[in-house]
């Protein structure tokens, strides 16, 4: 009798010891993302529930000042590798921050920043499940420079 009790005790114990702590429904998820002077992502893949609130930490651990080394985060709506191409071009001519006058196929985007700056965002993700990619769109950096937020 009594280890039956203990025994369902410490299932009781293991069981809420599983569950993680739920987050208040309005508190946005943070995503931390960082970028540095060898053109890379800290994260190429960000996986997120339709309309869930996220926030982007971003931050260029680089050196070198954003005229030289700068980068962005920049989430746009799905498209091809061809469309996406198009897109980085059309960002390369939108100096200083290097996003187009035509903002449809943007969903967010942080700043340009220099080595040691940072900027957070946040936004809703997409109700329609898909795959969005996102990029750095300084001149020459979105074909190394690209991830993938999946929306499921
Ligand atoms: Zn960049």
């Amino acid at each position: 009798m009594k280890l039956k009790t203990l025994l369902v005790l410490s299932l009781v114990s293991l069981v809420g010891g599983a569950v993680s702590p739920v987050a208040a429904a309005d508190a946005p998820r943070e995503v931390v993302i960082t970028a540095n002077d060898a053109m890379q992502f800290s994260l190429k893949e960000i996986t997120a529930a339709p309309g869930e609130k996220i926030t982007v930490k971003f931050s260029n651990i680089g050196k070198l000042p954003k005229t030289a080394m700068g980068h962005n985060w920049v989430l746009v709506k799905p498209m091809s590798a061809a469309e996406l191409n198009s897109f980085g071009m059309a960002c390369m001519k939108a100096a200083p921050e290097y996003i187009p006058a035509d903002r449809s196929a943007v969903i967010a985007h942080t700043k340009i920043l220099g080595g040691g700056e940072s900027d957070t965002i946040t936004f809703t993700a997409p109700a329609t499940a898909g795959e969005y990619p996102y990029l750095c769109s300084f001149p020459g950096h979105f074909a190394m420079m690209k991830g993938k937020l999946t929306v499921k």
